[in-house]
């Protein structure tokens, strides 16, 4: 089987400093609680457990040691609860998330009614919104009557977001006819060129594969992008969840990865397919 990886895959900035801010805390001794999955893949996920980073879903769960806030970031409210237990701080936001969260707080000062383009379920989104006062979340084309129909929006995105899809919501909006719209692009680049080379990629080869957690927004977005060309494009986690039949009459496969998909995943899938 030929095999080509995508030019851009794998781990990003934000997930890569996070990772190490973990190992670098952990390796000091200390006792590190992880507000949610630092990453939505299990492999690093069961690494970290082992050197003694424990996830958790609230900071209620949390009676003494260091928070870590994932490259998501966390809601003001997390903060406030961190510092109202005197728990220590390693804040491994993405600074592209933090951007994001500033110019929420920012427009919304200034009077604008905030328009999220993303999922209101992803935490990098739950994070968002509450720097703002007045914020709505536009998942599809479905949430546009959330807008209301007066005043001035400030709209951002959730970075992960494909161009195509905040280009196109955007210009939903601009139909409704509000009097201001200030449109900031909030995307993440590493994100875009990963989700280009994945589309270059799929369109010449006969079957795709997208590596990376089932929950991790930027790979269901790749996959999601990849069907769109390729029918037969697949989302798996490793290699060990491929059903082989799949295979079978094909001679050229691609593979790409999500933001939050380890090198060693990758080159583990792409060598049991090339000698498959
Ligand atoms: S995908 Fe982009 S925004 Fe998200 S953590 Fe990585 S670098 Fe930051």
């Amino acid at each position: 089987m030929k095999v080509t990886i995508a030019e851009k895959c794998g781990f990003c900035k934000g997930v890569n400093v996070a990772i190490e801010l973990a190992r670098k805390t952990l390796s000091k001794g200390k006792k590190v609680y992880s507000l949610g999955p630092i990453i939505h893949n299990a492999d690093v996920v069961t690494e970290l457990l082992k050197a003694g980073l424990v996830t958790v879903s609230s900071v209620d769960e949390v009676a003494s040691g260091t928070v870590l806030i994932r490259s998501h970031g966390a809601t003001l409210e997390q903060f406030r609860q961190i510092e109202e237990k005197g728990l220590e701080i390693v804040d491994a936001t993405c600074v592209l998330v933090k951007r994001v969260q500033k110019l929420c707080h920012t427009l919304s000062a200034e009077g604008y009614k905030i328009v999220i383009i993303g999922d209101e379920t992803h935490p990098e989104v739950k994070a968002i919104v509450g720097f703002g006062e007045d914020v709505v979340v536009i998942g599809s084309k479905k949430d546009l009557c959330r807008l209301g129909e007066h005043g001035k929006l400030g709209v951002i995105s959730q970075t992960t977001q494909s161009p195509g899809h905040f280009a196109e919501m955007v210009g939903e909006i601009i139909k409704r006819g509000f009097s201001e719209l200030k449109v900031v692009n909030t995307l993440c680049r590493e994100a875009i060129r990963r989700q280009d080379s994945a589309v270059k990629l799929c369109k010449e080869v006969d079957i795709m594969f997208v590596l990376g957690g089932l929950h991790s927004a930027n790979t269901r977005k790749l996959a999601e992008l990849c069907k769109k060309h390729n029918n037969q494009t697949f989302h798996l986690q490793n290699w060990h969840e491929l059903d082989k039949t799949v295979l079978r009459g094909r001679s050229c496969a691609g593979v790409t990865a999500g933001a939050s998909t380890p090198e060693w995943v990758i080159n583990d899938f792409v060598e049991k397919l090339r000698a498959y």
